[in-house]
């Protein structure tokens, strides 16, 4: 097999180059073709020149210098937006894994799509922001493999069940870093503090959404597209040990659940290896074995949710609003600009002041996206005052 890693230098890129590792070790035979990332140039070319990659791919044009001087000269160099969609088009890459961070990701998953390649989707954003445009782009049922965890969990266990035989599907949430606080506490946690999840090991924004539980909304709305589910039929349960991931509610009371240890490594090899289950699995009864609980989020508890959510089912521009804004007040709130109570207010207030729009085409999408980009950082001048920074794009150094 034959890939395309984009986002390399990130959590999810390093543990599918990880799993990549064990499966060559193994005997199975992966040729790792195109690599790309943002401005870990060096961390990226290492692993490189490891894989001897044919190509890759960086954020800008001093990142595309910096990495010729570190490669051997056949390999090809591209940078910035285009080179990303050229990257994810590659003509040697059979499957592409789509791990970049951010609304950035979505050009490159139409781009590896329309090419036909399969693809394994970790940027849940591109589902968040485009998912009409993503799933016209899919022609057969295995051609998107999810690398959510929860999503990983609900397409196996939608193996060999027909739609008609669903009553819910259900994705859990660990709670996120501060499930435990209250709100008065809440105005005073640092980034630090947010950044420490009580189950899983991941990049910064993902993170800080699990403690917003942003990411859980957002993974609702990746769920109405990848599963084409109605909004109703798709049910949130906190469920603090992150073992069950998802479950299927069958109509005649059944439930099929999906569960593992809380490592990426397993949903990420799952979609490197599909449709096998390839060993060895990291069974871990301790783990495993413990207490599990559930419970239905409670209404108020977690307002950034509730407002992504609202987004979600409005559709059209909306969601692509959420993200964008949500990515601007994470920032701030890690660069220490804003508290974190500041990321459900600033998300409310740019969305009230958005009128969504049916059927958004890309520039659509990214017309929104840009302007509640420029919003928040109206909204976050005129409640913290003007020390709180200049505007960023999603594409800023893009001329490529
Ligand atoms: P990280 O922040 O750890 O990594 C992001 C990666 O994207 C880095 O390689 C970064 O490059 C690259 N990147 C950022 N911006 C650009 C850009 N404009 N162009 C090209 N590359 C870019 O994120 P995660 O690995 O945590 O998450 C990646 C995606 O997977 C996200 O969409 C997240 O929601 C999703 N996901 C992550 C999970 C996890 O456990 N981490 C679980 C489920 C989903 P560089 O660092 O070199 O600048
Ligand atoms: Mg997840």
């Amino acid at each position: 097999m034959r890939i395309a890693i984009l986002g390399a230098t990130g959590s999810i890129g390093v543990q599918a180059l990880e799993v990549v590792r064990e499966l060559r070790g193994r005997g199975v035979e992966v040729q790792v073709v195109a690599l790309a990332a943002g401005r870990r140039v060096a961390e990226l070319c290492e692993v490189a020149r490891e894989f001897e990659a044919k190509a890759i791919c960086v954020l800008g044009e001093a990142e595309a210098e910096r990495a010729r001087a570190l490669l051997p000269s056949h390999v090809e160099v591209l940078w910035g937006r285009g080179g990303l969609e050229e990257l994810a088009a590659h003509p040697e890459a059979e499957l592409v894994l789509n791990a970049v961070v951010g609304a950035a990701g979505l050009r490159a998953t139409l781009a590896a799509l329309s090419a036909g390649k399969r693809l394994a989707l970790a940027n849940k954003e591109s589902l968040v922001i485009g998912g009409h445009l993503v799933m016209e782009r899919v022609h057969l049922h295995d051609q998107l493999i999810p690398v959510d965890s929860e999503h990983s969990a609900l397409w196996q266990a939608l193996r060999g069940i027909s739609p008609g035989e669903v009553e819910k599907l259900w994705i859990t949430a660990s709670g996120g870093a501060f499930r435990d606080r209250s709100p008065e506490e809440l105005e005073r946690v640092s980034p630090r503090e947010a950044l420490s999840h009580p189950t899983w090991n991941m990049g910064p924004r993902i993170t800080v959404d699990s403690a917003t539980l942003v990411n859980k909304a957002f993974e609702v709305i990746e769920a109405h597209w990848l599963f084409a589910m109605s909004y109703e039929r798709i049910g949130v349960l906190l469920h603090p040990q992150s073992i069950v991931h998802g479950a299927v509610e069958l109509v005649d009371g059944n439930w099929i659940a999906v569960l593992s240890t809380p490592d990426m490594r397993i949903p990420i090899k799952y979609a490197l290896t599909y449709p096998q289950h390839l060993p060895p699995p990291p069974r871990d009864f301790s783990l495993i074995g413990r207490d599990l609980e559930f419970r239905e989020v409670p209404t108020g508890r977690y307002p950034a949710f509730e407002a992504v959510l609202e987004a979600g089912i409005a559709g059209g521009t909306a969601p692509a609003v959420a993200n964008a804004a949500d990515e601007e007040l994470v920032a701030a709130f890690l660069a220490g600009k804003i508290p974190f109570t500041a990321i459900a207010e600033g998300l409310r207030s740019v969305l009230e002041r958005h009128v969504p729009m049916r059927s958004p085409s890309l520039g659509d999408i990214l017309a929104a996206d840009s302007w509640a980009r420029a919003e928040t950082h109206r909204w976050m001048t005129q409640r913290f005052g003007p020390t709180i920074g200049h505007e960023r794009r999603v594409d800023e150094s893009d001329d490529g």
